[in-house]
């Protein structure tokens, strides 16, 4: 497998990471995880141009422009074969030595790699359980930082309670999960929290959305609190790697019938649509 290095394509065993690099002591620097469908990227330009936005707002300056990276993206598909799982890429501030200020003179360092992965099925079918966690993250959650820490320890919680996800709450609200968005059905009404610092504005999220318009499902981007969950007809999650997946138990109380609902099935087939027809489940 190739690793795309800053503007060449290597070897992983041949590829070197400094130990002063600021992602690896600081977390300082960003990310994005894009779905490769059938040798495609998906919605690669969102993706990208998320990741500028991340970057504006951490104050770093991409090392190339979108269109150059999105042709070193696809360079690095193709060198590699990849038809189908996720494509990882970061970029971090580059190396100087420990200092928390930034360097005067570093050059932010970018790294891309392929990662096979099938969709989650069965997931999707069945629906998931979760756990609702307390957001002790920090207050820029629409950038996508390396410092996944408040993550890290809200999954590894949930799946020390055997479920796949834990659902954020920040002072009684629900923000999101720990590596996806969280809409809910109530009455008809799709809801989920508005797009602010608060969570991360997820490229799935926005699908979402939009196919909910198309199909003319009422949405509201509007708070709500930890409690209606247990009252919601339907809950579902978003992300790349999960798409759109039930939730159909939390913190171990069934979520209204215990299946995956009608909207949250008909939302899930409207995505299916989007996905390059030769991919395999
Ligand atoms: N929220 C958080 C905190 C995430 O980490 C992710 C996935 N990285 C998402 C939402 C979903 O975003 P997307 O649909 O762009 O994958």
């Amino acid at each position: 497998m190739m690793i795309l290095y800053d503007d060449q394509f290597k070897k992983r065993e041949d590829v070197r990471i400094d130990i002063e690099d600021r992602a690896y002591q600081f977390g300082d620097g960003i990310y994005e995880v894009i779905r490769v469908y059938d040798g495609k990227p998906f919605y690669l330009k969102e993706h990208l141009e998320r990741l500028e936005k991340s970057a504006k707002k951490i104050r770093l300056n991409l090392p190339y422009s979108l269109d150059e990276l999105e042709d070193r993206l696809n360079q690095l598909i193709k060198q590699n074969d990849f038809t189908q799982g996720n494509l990882y890429l970061q970029v971090s501030r580059g190396t100087a030595p420990r200092n928390h200020a930034f360097p005067k003179n570093s050059a932010p360092l970018l790294i891309a790699y392929t990662q096979p992965a099938e969709r989650p099925v069965k997931e999707q079918t069945e629906g998931i359980r979760a756990i609702t966690a307390e957001d002790i993250r920090w207050l820029w959650c629409d950038v996508k930082s390396l410092n996944l820490l408040g993550a890290v320890l809200a999954k590894q919680e949930a799946h020390d309670k055997h479920c796949k996800e834990a659902i954020f709450i920040r002072d009684g609200i629900v923000t999101e999960g720990s590596s996806t968005n969280l809409f809910m059905v109530k009455d008809g009404m799709l809801l989920t929290h508005p797009a602010d610092h608060f969570i991360l504005h997820g490229i799935t999220r926005k699908i979402t959305l939009q196919l909910a318009d198309q199909l003319q499902i009422p949405v509201s981007e509007k708070k709500f609190g930890k409690e209606s969950l247990f009252d919601a007809d339907e809950i579902f999650i978003t992300s790349t790697t999960m798409e759109i997946c039930p939730v159909v138990e939390v913190d171990g109380k069934t979520i209204g019938d215990g299946c995956p609902g009608p909207l949250t099935r008909r939302l899930q087939e409207a995505f299916k649509r989007l996905i390059p027809s030769k991919t395999e489940a």
